[in-house]
């Protein structure tokens, strides 16, 4: 690693390590090279291209689909006294010339720009007469019809190459499995590029999944218990049930705002820059929310209802923690979920081929929810990558479930389906099988069937948590477009015929599990009442800095700098120096107002 790589690193960003990949990768740019990075949300992409934009001469320019973001992005770094600038649509003709004279002078850099922008003629002839230190190109998925979230614009940069032939190139992404990865090699043209793909494993994220029985009396629970003035992300299926949700947490006294597609462009981009630039903000949203929002003190994502593939919920849950602190990815599950996803599915447009895929995925989902193993270790092996044992950060390794030979409750559910003549949903079945006399059951006659009543061993919540899992694994099919109604599947003669064992996860018990899982999460950090008002007194600080300064807070200081600075309690400048994410400039514009309100406090 060059002297000069580390002495910015610890300078200008306040960090004391590079972490293991960017050192390999950074040192490669430096000396010229292209490169194609796939590392996770959170792994610290950004450095691989800021600090050679820093050490190499010239400017380095940054591609990036994200014009809303950019401003943002160039505040942070401008905190830390780079200097920075983006170049797009937003900006008057007079601030395009001030931007243009700094770069032919030399004087910036880095500069975010869109692709669009980049590629028109005038713009290429203008980048031909300044020095460049590389190009950076971020969400590079964006380029590949594999990746989810093709973009047309990207396709013009396979010329950026024969434009600028002896300027690096550095393609990165936080997703894109084999086939996008050669996908984007071949449209980019990086022939030679070194490759370097890390692990998808966000490790400060905890994993959980919970029964779903009152969703939003849980969800309030988990905020209450763990989430106390912390922002968020609470994703819903539905339009409708966002903004029910909104509203109810607003009721409750927290800041929640809704975001989804049907709202007008200017009311979401109001509530997103609520989200980006408040402290505490819960965003209740679709999945239209969140493509490119990295906000680093996410501390939570909560699912009210099932994702509908592990793809999709690896990256909304990844939204979470981007700073490295601890944050929670908390998922309510129910049968309800099953039922509404496939009836989707059903409906949806796409051909059969899709359709099979799209059911593919659904079953892995299914099949993460019921998991009674490491969460962890299932979602990476998901994405091919292995995980040695249990992670000790999920539900799961935590409280191990229990798992209990079922084959003969799911016999008798089986053949009750069978004899009530597999037309009627769990609700019914679970009456006769406990023996309920109910009306409709007397009128049907099914009072007089063998099963009747042969299920009173267990109780009508552990019966819905068998019918959820035979559902969810295969076993017993639902009518979706009718009215719920069970029937035998292909799988379900070899559990009447005893020839495979059916396992079943125990539910967990709700009130041991609270506790429990509490005593691992985020207040190990804060112990004591002091460090907690301690905590609160140096977010009022950086919230009136960054008011004064209209921008995020977090591009003051991060929560965990903060929280460093609660536990360390540093008492000169020199000891503030220590603190991760404190650099030169930092230090020098903000040191000494908090170390005067931790001194206080002391
Ligand atoms: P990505 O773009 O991969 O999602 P970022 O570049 O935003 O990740 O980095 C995530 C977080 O990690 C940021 O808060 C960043 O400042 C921090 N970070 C990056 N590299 C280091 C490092 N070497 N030491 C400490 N923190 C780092
Ligand atoms: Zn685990």
């Amino acid at each position: 690693m060059t002297s000069q790589a580390q002495e910015i690193l610890q300078s200008t960003f306040g960090y004391s390590n590079f972490r293991q990949s960017q050192e390999e990768i950074i040192d490669h740019v430096i000396d010229g090279n292209d490169s194609l990075v796939i590392m996770p949300t959170g792994s610290g992409k950004s450095l691989c291209y800021q600090i050679p934009s820093l050490v190499r001469k010239g400017v380095g320019i940054i591609i990036s689909p994200l014009i809303a973001l950019m401003a943002d992005q160039v505040g942070a770094l401008r905190q830390m006294g780079i200097n920075a600038a983006f170049y797009n649509s937003t900006l008057t003709p007079e601030e395009k010339h001030i931007i243009e004279d700094e770069l032919a002078r030399g004087e910036i850099d880095m500069l975010y720009v869109a692709p669009e922008r980049l590629m028109m003629p005038d713009f290429l002839d203008f980048l031909s007469s300044i020095k460049i230190a590389l190009f950076a190109i971020d969400e590079t998925h964006c380029v590949s019809q594999w990746g989810h979230d093709f973009r047309p614009d990207y396709l013009k940069l396979n010329e950026l190459h024969q434009h600028f032939p002896d300027i690096p190139r550095i393609a990165l992404t936080a997703t894109a499995d084999k086939v996008t990865q050669k996908d984007i090699i071949e449209r980019l043209s990086l022939k030679n590029a070194k490759c370097v793909v890390t692990g998808f494993d966000r490790p400060n994220i905890f994993y959980r999944v919970v029964p779903k029985d009152s969703a939003k009396n849980q969800l309030l629970k988990f905020l209450q218990q763990e989430h106390d003035g912390d922002s968020g992300i609470v994703y819903c299926l539905s339009r409708k049930k966002v903004m029910a949700t909104a509203k109810w947490l607003k009721e409750k006294g927290y800041k929640a705002l809704p975001y989804h597609a049907g709202l007008s462009a200017l009311t979401r981009e109001k509530n997103q820059k609520k989200f980006l630039s408040s402290e505490g903000v819960i965003i209740v949203a679709t999945i239209a929310f969140g493509m490119g929002i990295d906000k680093p003190n996410v501390r939570f994502v909560a699912h009210l209802d099932l994702p509908k593939s592990l793809e999709a919920y690896y990256q909304e849950t990844g939204r979470a923690g981007r700073d490295g602190a601890d944050a929670n990815a908390w998922l309510a599950y129910g049968l309800g979920d099953v039922i509404s996803l496939k009836h989707m599915m059903l409906n949806s447009q796409a051909d059969e081929k899709i359709k099979t895929i799209e059911q593919r995925k659904l079953n892995s989902m299914l099949g993460y929810a019921e998991s009674a193993a490491c969460r962890r270790k299932m979602l990476l092996g998901y994405f091919g990558d292995d995980h040695p044992s249990k992670c000790e950060k999920c539900d799961n390794c935590v409280e191990p479930l229990n798992t209990w030979d079922g084959t003969v409750a799911a016999q008798k559910a089986l053949s009750c389906v069978y004899r009530t003549g597999q037309r009627f949903g769990v609700q019914y079945i679970i009456s006769v099988l406990t023996g309920k006399e109910d009306e409709r059951i007397i009128r049907f006659g099914h009072d007089q069937i063998s099963t009747y009543g042969i299920g009173k061993d267990l109780t009508g919540a552990q019966w819905q948590s068998v019918f959820r899992q035979l559902i969810a694994s295969g076993h017993l099919n639902i009518d979706i477009e009718g009215y719920g109604g069970l029937s035998l599947a292909e799988s379900s003669r070899a559990i009447l015929k005893s020839e495979i064992q059916v396992m079943f996860r125990n539910d967990p018990k709700r009130k041991s599990k609270k506790e429990k899982v509490k005593k691992e999460k985020i207040d190990t950090e804060l112990k004591t009442d002091e460090q907690k008002s301690l905590w609160e007194k140096l977010r009022e600080l950086r919230m009136s800095f960054a008011k004064k300064q209209n921008l995020p807070p977090y591009v003051i200081f991060h929560d965990k700098s903060l929280k460093e600075m609660v536990t360390r309690s540093p008492k000169s400048l020199e000891e503030m120096n220590e603190i991760s994410g404190v650099g030169e400039n930092k230090l020098k514009k903000y040191g000494d107002a908090f170390l005067a309100v931790i001194n206080e406090q002391a």
